[in-house]
């Protein structure tokens, strides 16, 4: 089957508060977000219908703008209505849910101070990041080239476009050198996470991941974080040097498209034992994003 493009699909999308339909939900060229990278976005999934942490979500759109100096001009209760009556006008269950902000075109240079803020809103049905075989298997990461930049040379906790640069150049390197996705240290040598994931590694059963002070602090992370606690297991958040990955015997990442996937090598020099707490955790967030609260197969 050949693969819809994302900019002609059937359906509406919510732009500026109304539905429009999905091909003339479109930008002109000379918008500032496109020139500036002055957007930001969130990528949450459905499960069954219903969105996991909506408001968790739309709460750091709305972060994220402001750490970019703009306001989205829509109250979060308009935005998590809007997600939610996408889904249901879409007909989907289980989806990806990808609201983007942006600033537009009034001015085009550095400075767009009175730029009009849009939000758009799209919703499209979407298996697994990684198949079911690869999350079992466990993925191979490459070493990214480029490090997650320092919180005062770029907004950091903001999901901002423009961060995304260098997250899609290691991404692309990896999947050329034959990897699945790429590993980034961060602007001090430490393990700082994936392009589009957090990490986290077992060792003596107790995890341990990075301190998210320089990248994301994944809603899955901290779901994740809660159910290991809820499980007794120890979590540990602290700085982690690439020369300790020798000592790991699991690793997995984190994130609302990856979910919990385990890592199987990093590098071609770290290898891990998919399985584990690896698996225990995968099943129990499987469990924790399902509506019913019946818990699936991971
Ligand atoms: N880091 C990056 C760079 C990401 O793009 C994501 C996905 N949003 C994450 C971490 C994980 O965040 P979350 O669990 O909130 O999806």
């Amino acid at each position: 089957m050949a693969i819809q493009p994302f900019d002609n699909r059937p359906g509406v999308i919510w732009m500026d508060g109304q539905y429009v339909p999905w091909a003339d939900a479109k930008v002109h060229v000379l918008t500032h977000a496109l020139h500036y990278a002055s957007a930001v976005f969130e990528g949450e999934r459905a499960y069954g219908g219903v969105i996991f942490r909506l408001e968790d979500h739309t709460r750091r759109l709305q972060e994220s703008a402001r750490l970019l100096g703009f306001e989205i001009p829509f109250p979060a209760e308009t935005i998590n209505k809007a997600c939610a009556d996408l889904l249901v006008r879409q007909g989907h269950m289980d989806a990806y849910v990808r609201p983007i902000a942006w600033r537009g075109s009034e001015m085009m240079g550095v400075a767009a101070q009175n730029n009009t803020i849009h939000l758009g809103i799209a919703v499209w049905e979407w298996p697994s990041y990684f198949s079911p075989e690869e999350r079992l298997k466990g993925l191979r990461l490459d070493m990214a080239k480029y490090r997650r930049p320092d919180p005062m040379t770029a907004p950091s906790k903001s999901k901002a476009s423009g961060l995304y640069m260098i997250c899609t150049i290691s991404k692309h390197r990896a999947e050329r050198r034959g990897y699945a996705d790429a590993m980034m240290l961060d602007w001090q040598g430490r393990v700082a996470e994936c392009t589009g994931a957090n990490i986290f590694f077992v060792k003596d059963g107790k995890i341990h991941t990075p301190i998210a002070d320089c990248f994301l602090d994944g809603l899955t992370r901290q779901t994740v974080i809660a159910l290991a606690k809820k499980r007794g297991f120890e979590v540990i958040e602290r700085r982690i040097m690439p020369d300790e990955l020798s000592t790991f015997s699991e690793c997995f990442i984190t994130g609302s498209a990856a979910e919990v996937t385990a890592v199987s090598e990093i590098g071609g020099q770290w290898n891990f034992n998919p399985g584990g707490i690896t698996k225990t955790l995968m099943e129990d967030y499987t469990a924790a994003v399902n509506p019913s609260g019946k818990a699936a197969a991971a």
